[in-house]
Formats: C-alpha cells, structure tokens, sequence
C-alpha cells in the first residue's frame, strides 16, 4: 500500500485522451520497487493552453518531471527551457525534467526503439538497411536515433510521398555518412523486401481489425519486423504476417517501456537504472486489466 505524505512528489503524463494510457501503471510500479516516494499521474490538458499552464507550473509544483504524449510533443518543444540535441532535430520531446526549476526536455522514443530491439531481437542497427513506413512524429523521433546508430540507410515510406522527402530533407543535415531516401509506400517493396529492419511507424493496427501497412509477399524470412504499434489487437496483423513468412516480429510495448524507463533513468539522474522488468510486467497487466475492460 503506497503512503502517500508530506514529502511525496509528483509526476505524469500529459496528452489527450490519455484513459488508455499504460504509463502510469509502469512508471508507478517503477517508484515502488525502488522505494521512491513519488506519484505518477495522468494530466489532462484539452488543449495547448493547458499544456503551457501545466509547464509554467511545473517548477512551483516541485514536479519531477513529464511524459508528453500525443498530441503535444512537438508544441512541447518551445515549452521547455532547454531541449536535448536529438530532440530538436526530431522536433519532438517527450520527456521533461524538472531540474533545479528548469524544464528539459528529451525524445527516449528513439532510444527506447533501440534498446528493445537490442533486449527484444538481439539486432544492433549498425550497417544494415532500415525501412520506415510512415513519416509523421514517432518516425522523426526514431530517425533521429537510427542515424546515431550508422546503419547503412535509412529509408522512409509515406503513403504522402512528399511528407517522406520533406522528413529526409530535414535530417539530411544530420545523417553523418547514413544514405537517406524517400520512397512513396505503395512503391516501397523493393525497399521493404531487402530491408533488415521494417519499422512501422503508421498507426495502422491500433485498432482490431486493422491489417497490415504492407502486404505479406513483402516481407521476408531473416528480417526484423518491428511494429511501434501495441494495444487492443495483439498480435497485430504486421506481427502476425511477419512471423508467418519467417520473420522476427515484435509490436511496440517494449519500445513503449524502454522510452519509460530511460525518462526515469534521467529523472533519478544517479546512475541507477529504472528496472525494465517491473516495469514491462505493469504494462502488460495495465494491457491485459484494458483489454478485458474494453
Ligand atoms: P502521426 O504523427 O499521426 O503519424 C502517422 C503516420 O502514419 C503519418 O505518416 C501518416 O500519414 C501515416 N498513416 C496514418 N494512417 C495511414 C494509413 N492508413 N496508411 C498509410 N499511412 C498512414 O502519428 P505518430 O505520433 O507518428 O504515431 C504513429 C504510431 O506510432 C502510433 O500508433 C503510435 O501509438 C505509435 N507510437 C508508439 C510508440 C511506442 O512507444 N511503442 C511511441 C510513439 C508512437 P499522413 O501524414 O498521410 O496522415
């Protein structure tokens, strides 16, 4: 049973909706398993004015930091007093600390996407060709990543064609050697079907009965198939599709976990490390309690 006092502190999630969100069950189990007396909340903002009320008020309230979710990761950027390199880049922040009463805000979407495939598949990104399929927030974040970690290319494929080429022309500066390339989706088998990694970054299987971004003949056996996606259908039918031409599939709760875990990481600032199990065992309860519900 959780005490709650005079010395407790908080912490949350800000977006909207967030009913659905699994954070607060994770990052709660976090706090507790490492006998920190902070609280993890959902704060509701309707709209960005109550974003920007919330982030003025986050120094006086003594928070510990945020979450930022859908769909103020990008409007969260300018509300920070100093932003992490990557982020800027991505143009989205996900996670705030507040440190000493400034606001600084981070993207661990990104690495988040690398660990788990590190914990998950065992796949490391250097040398090897990436498709990403979709070209909106969660790709910007991950590319951001991705190109830190030199694979050979990169490429991104939007069903808007000039949504792909805008994000590459906007990264460009920043890929360091990595070959960057946009193509339109329904063009892209050619990429998807030589790719090591195919990264779905659309929302495409969220909801049940969604099927896959690309189809089956697509994919190949060897390849990793990583679906950013997670929630009320699981397996989603990428997941499903992948494995059954051979291919190691993954949907996105670990990437989900270790975005968390790393903004914690940074919020303890001590070194020590939030603890992924605890935390992916909460959010699959949190999934589980979720999907009886809905
Ligand atoms: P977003 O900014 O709205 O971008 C979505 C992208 O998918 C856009 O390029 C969009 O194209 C494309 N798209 C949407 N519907 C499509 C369709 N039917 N066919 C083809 N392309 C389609 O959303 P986001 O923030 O990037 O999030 C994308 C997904 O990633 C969501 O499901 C989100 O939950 C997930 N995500 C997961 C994690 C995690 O930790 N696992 C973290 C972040 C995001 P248009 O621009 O043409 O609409």
């Amino acid at each position: 049973m959780r005490v709650i006092d005079g010395s407790t502190r908080l912490a949350g999630i800000v977006g909207s909706p967030l009913a659905h969100s699994l954070s607060p069950a994770m990052h709660n189990a976090a706090f507790e398993h490492l006998g920190l007396n902070w609280v993890y909340v959902p704060f509701a903002a309707n709209d960005e004015a109550g974003l920007r009320r919330l982030f003025a008020a986050a120094p006086s309230l003594d928070l510990v930091g945020l979450n930022v979710t859908m769909p103020y990761k990008h409007a969260a950027v300018d509300l920070c007093d100093e932003v992490a390199t990557a982020a800027r880049i991505a143009g989205a922040v996900n996670t705030v600390h507040c440190d000493e009463g400034r606001l600084v805000g981070y993207n661990t979407d990104g690495r988040g996407l690398l660990e788990s495939l590190e914990l998950e598949a065992g796949f490391s990104v250097a040398d090897t060709h990436v498709v990403i399929l979709g070209a909106g927030g969660a790709a910007a974040g991950v590319l951001v990543a991705l190109m830190l970690a030199h694979p050979t290319s990169i490429t991104v494929a939007a069903r808007d064609p000039h949504k792909a080429t805008e994000l590459i022309e906007r990264m460009a500066p920043h890929a360091g050697g990595v070959a960057l390339e946009a193509v339109e989706l329904g063009q892209a088998e050619p990429i998807v079907s030589e790719a090591s990694l195919v990264l779905n970054a659309t929302p495409i299987g969220m909801r049940p009965g969604d099927p896959s971004p690309v189809p089956e003949a697509w994919l190949r056996s060897g390849q990793v198939v990583y679906d950013m996606v997670y929630g009320t259908q699981r397996p989603t039918a990428l997941v499903t599709e992948a494995e059954a031409v051979g291919a190691r599939a993954f949907d996105g709760l670990g990437m989900l976990v270790c975005q968390g875990a790393i903004a914690l990481d940074t919020w303890m600032g001590t070194g020590e490390r939030a603890p992924r199990e605890i935390m992916r065992s909460a959010a699959e309860a949190a999934l589980a309690r979720r999907r009886s519900r809905d």
